[in-house]
């Protein structure tokens, strides 16, 4: 089987404020006058071409899809899914395995507004 077929099947729930987007600890600011971190929204980009599905994960209420979305789609970031409305806290992600030589859930915690960039190296970051 092809790596791309594999990567077909592949999910990535990625977090906006302080990973995409510059978070700002005013909220309003963040609601009027996101800015994209250097080179987030080309990596989204990437992920899409290499058919990943991505899931974008907020804290930021559910009141504020419509204007959230409108900044994605104006500063070019791809998506599939947008889940708002989570807490601020720890965030988990549970899968099942075969068996537990298999690893299908993976955590990546980023510095807040390095974006991306950190995962430029490392394994897990230069297979994405
Ligand atoms: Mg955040």
């Amino acid at each position: 089987m092809e790596q791309s077929d594999l990567d077909q099947n592949k999910t990535i729930f990625c977090d906006i404020d302080g990973v995409l987007f510059r978070f700002e600890s005013d909220f309003a600011i963040s609601m009027n006058h996101a800015r994209p971190l250097p080179g987030s929204a080309e990596r989204t980009m990437h992920w899409h071409k290499k058919g990943y599905r991505i899931i974008l994960v907020t804290g930021r209420p559910e009141a504020f899809r419509e204007r959230t979305q409108k900044q994605l789609q104006r500063l070019g970031f791809i998506y599939d899914q947008l889940v708002m409305g989570c807490g601020s806290g720890p965030r988990h992600l549970i899968n099942d395995v075969e068996s537990y030589s298999e690893q299908k859930a993976y955590a990546h915690n980023v510095i807040r507004n390095k974006g991306l960039a950190s995962l430029a190296t490392g394994e897990w970051g230069s297979s994405l």
